[in-house]
């Protein structure tokens, strides 16, 4: 038999969808099981939104669009970030996709040639190092540790560049440590790439979902940097719509053009109908936004301050996302319940078998010294998963 694609049986399948999946499993059989693994909202879509989708297939609206998506989308996107981030641009510069991960996936097709580098913090999102090991470039981890509120340190990031550095991903708010970086920390990154020249990624999914601090968008501290960035958003996690999958990007008319080429060929257009309902997102009333985010402050509120009074554990306030990064390092090496635990992995096991908690391990992040928490659940089951991650972390 002929062999495969050597490029992309490298890339690897989740690690920590093992743990998820074991925790399916057992809700399926009935266990009662509290999962902090979520990575989306866990409210409906906003009826005006669904409404509008409705509208849109009773119309007839049902066909294709243009491939970087339709004209009416792509000036709710303009006028969006005009408005929230100062940033002028025209419909040639955007391209709508099928979610910001297919944003991501486009931009780093359209700008990388093998042997070009890749800078991607760590903890990082478990996409990134694949997203870009596709684009036939090779991710640089730069460590973000939590001794600098996870963030990048500008001189380790400075010694991490060389001239085949092609990009940076900036991720803020972030995913998973909830990190919001500040216009001060934005600036020195832009510097960065403005002095070496080289592309800023900057992936603002969880823009609106911030409690303290407010969202810069390094596209907008200068014309230079601005040319530089592909600015990448989307409509899932603000606006509850994960399953909709509409994401995109903002870039240099030249970046936009093969990205377009590339969505043409690959998958025409975005769902037409989520298109019309993502400006309805756009255009219309924020209250329902604002209700989720006010859940999600009081849910990080109370996860933080307990995580904070059990023994071993700790966590750093995060100012932004829905994700809280616990800090498990202290019990690495002591028996709990009869069980060593040495790794983010055996603690992740540990939790599920003997409390029913389903918590995401830090390997996966490539940080084993985390689990990452999601607080996309309700306030109940926060409580519920708390008391039992407590009461596992004290039985000897
Ligand atoms: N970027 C980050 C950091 C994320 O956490 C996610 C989703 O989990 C995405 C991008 C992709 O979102 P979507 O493809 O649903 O728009």
């Amino acid at each position: 038999t002929k062999s495969l694609s050597t490029k992309n049986r490298n890339i690897s399948t989740s690690v920590t969808l093992a743990i998820t999946a074991k925790a399916k499993k057992m809700k399926a059989e009935g266990i009662d099981v509290v999962s902090f693994g979520a990575g989306e909202p866990d409210f409906k879509t906003p009826k005006h939104i669904s409404d509008a989708a409705v509208d849109a297939i009773e119309k007839g609206f049902t066909g294709y669009t243009d491939s970087s998506g339709l004209p009416e989308l792509k000036k709710a996107i303009c006028d969006k970030l005009l408005k929230d981030n100062h940033l002028p641009y025209t419909a040639e510069e955007i391209v709508v996709s099928n979610g910001a991960k297919h944003s991501l996936f486009n931009a780093l097709q359209a700008i990388c040639n093998p042997g070009d580098e890749v800078i991607v913090p760590n903890p990082y999102w478990v996409s990134y190092p694949e997203l870009v090991k596709l684009a036939d470039a090779t991710p640089i981890l730069v460590e973000t540790p939590e001794s600098n509120g996870f963030k990048y340190d500008i001189q380790k990031l400075e010694k991490a560049i060389t001239p085949k550095t092609k990009a940076i991903i900036v991720n803020s708010p972030n995913n998973p440590t909830g990190t919001v970086y500040t216009k001060n920390d934005l600036m020195e990154i832009a510097k960065l790439a403005v002095k070496h020249d080289f592309y800023v990624i900057s992936d603002e999914i969880y823009e609106e979902l911030i409690y303290e601090g407010e969202h810069v968008s390094i596209a907008s501290l200068g014309e230079e940097i601005k040319n530089l960035t592909i600015v990448v958003n989307g409509m899932s996690k603000a606006y509850a719509m994960t399953g909709w999958r509409i994401g995109y990007t903002a870039s240099s008319k030249e970046i936009a053009q093969i990205m377009k080429n590339i969505q043409s060929h690959a998958t025409s257009n975005p769902n037409t109908i989520a298109q019309y309902a993502s400006i309805a997102a756009l255009k219309g009333d924020k209250k329902a936004i604002q209700e989720m985010k006010d859940a999600f402050s009081t849910r990080r509120d109370y996860m933080v301050d307990k995580i904070n009074s059990i023994p071993n554990l700790s966590c750093r306030k995060p100012e932004g996302a829905f994700y809280v990064m616990v800090n498990i390092s202290k019990l690495f090496g002591q028996v709990l319940n009869g069980r060593r635990i040495t790794s983010s992995i055996d603690f992740a096991e540990y939790l599920l078998d003997s409390v029913k908690v389903a918590v995401i391990p830090g390997a996966g992040f490539g940080s084993d010294d985390y689990v990452r928490l999601s607080y996309a659940t309700s306030l109940d089951n926060i409580k519920e998963g708390l008391r039992r991650i407590e009461e596992a972390v004290t039985l000897a």
